[in-house]
């Protein structure tokens, strides 16, 4: 069980950097031991740099996959974290190369699918996990700029990779989306980000329909409040105080490290989940949503 931990209100400049987090976040457990669930795979995760990207790929290195990560390119402290990444993944013994991109481009993304396959030769696991969020209390001053951005930045950019990879997806391949329990709880003062998130269920549900006969799973996550540059990088923005004791108020009274999170990553991609399509797990801390 993990302790609440004490979250001060905080900041940080956009996009965020998982060095700046106090408290530090954790990303795998000590007590967490691979069992080559991901042998001969190659992962390709977006915003593996941090959060709950990070755990994703620390959790895969652990399981023998060979990781691809993007960061937010332009950004010093995108390209830290995602350096910081590539080191722990080689001193594991893994193979993780860094990739800076803006995925709200079509072209970018199609780019970046060309480069991990001549680095790589292959995908077998696409981890669409890049996201932003902006908090607004009244839909009349939302700007068309901050809705654009945020569909660009979560759903754009998710349906630009799967095109560009789909063509070399093979048979038990496996393709996870990061939505959020805000796709489902739906809070008044994230409408924009809510609806991404509710498309992204959508987009897996459809797309898993679609994908049944060439034998590739696709599947989605959505967590519940966890600790991330996220949250200081973009509430934090608007208000520290909002940042204060992130997740207290959900039923297990805290927030989530992202180690809490990047389990269920492996089982989506690993053939643990066989006979899992067009799912949603629900790694919230005990929120009912259903779904
Ligand atoms: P994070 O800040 O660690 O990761 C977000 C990543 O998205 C960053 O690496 C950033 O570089 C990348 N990104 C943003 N815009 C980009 C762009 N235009 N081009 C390329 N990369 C871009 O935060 P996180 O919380 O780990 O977020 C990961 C996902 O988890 C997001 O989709 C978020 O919506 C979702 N999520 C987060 C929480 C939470 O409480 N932290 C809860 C539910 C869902």
């Amino acid at each position: 069980m993990i302790n609440k931990f004490n979250i001060h209100a905080q900041k940080q400049e956009f996009p965020g950097s998982d060095t700046d987090l106090n408290p530090p976040a954790e990303f795998i457990s000590k007590d967490y031991f691979g069992s080559k669930k991901l042998e001969g795979k190659v992962a390709l995760i977006t915003g593996g740099d941090s959060g709950i990207g990070r755990s994703a790929a620390f959790h895969f290195i652990k399981e023998g996959a060979e990781i691809a990560i993007t960061y937010m390119k332009g950004y010093e402290s995108e390209r830290i974290d995602a350096e910081w990444v590539k080191k722990w993944a080689e001193n594991e013994g893994g193979i993780c190369k860094i990739y800076p991109v803006d995925l709200r481009n079509s072209q970018e993304c199609v780019d970046l699918i060309k480069h991990v396959l001549l680095d790589f030769s292959k995908i077998n696991i696409l981890v669409n996990n890049a996201g932003t969020q902006y908090p607004n209390e009244d839909l009349s001053t939302l700007s068309d700029e901050q809705w654009l951005n945020t569909f660009a930045t979560n759903v754009h950019s998710m349906f630009y990779l799967t095109k560009a990879t789909l063509p070399h997806l093979e048979q038990g391949d496996v393709i996870i989306n990061t939505s959020s329990v805000n796709g489902y709880l739906a809070p008044g003062n994230m409408v924009d980000y809510s609806t991404t998130k509710g498309a992204q269920i959508s987009f897996t549900r459809s797309l898993s329909n679609q994908l049944l006969s060439r034998g590739i799973r696709v599947n989605a996550i959505a967590p519940g409040p966890v600790w991330t540059p996220l949250q200081p990088a973009t509430l934090g923005q608007y208000n520290p105080e909002f940042v204060e004791n992130y997740g207290g108020n959900s039923p297990m009274e805290r927030c989530a490290q992202p180690s809490e999170i990047g389990p269920s990553f492996v089982l989506l991609a690993s053939a643990d989940s066989s006979y899992i399509t067009g799912q949603t797990i629900h790694p919230n801390g005990g929120m009912m949503v259903g779904g």
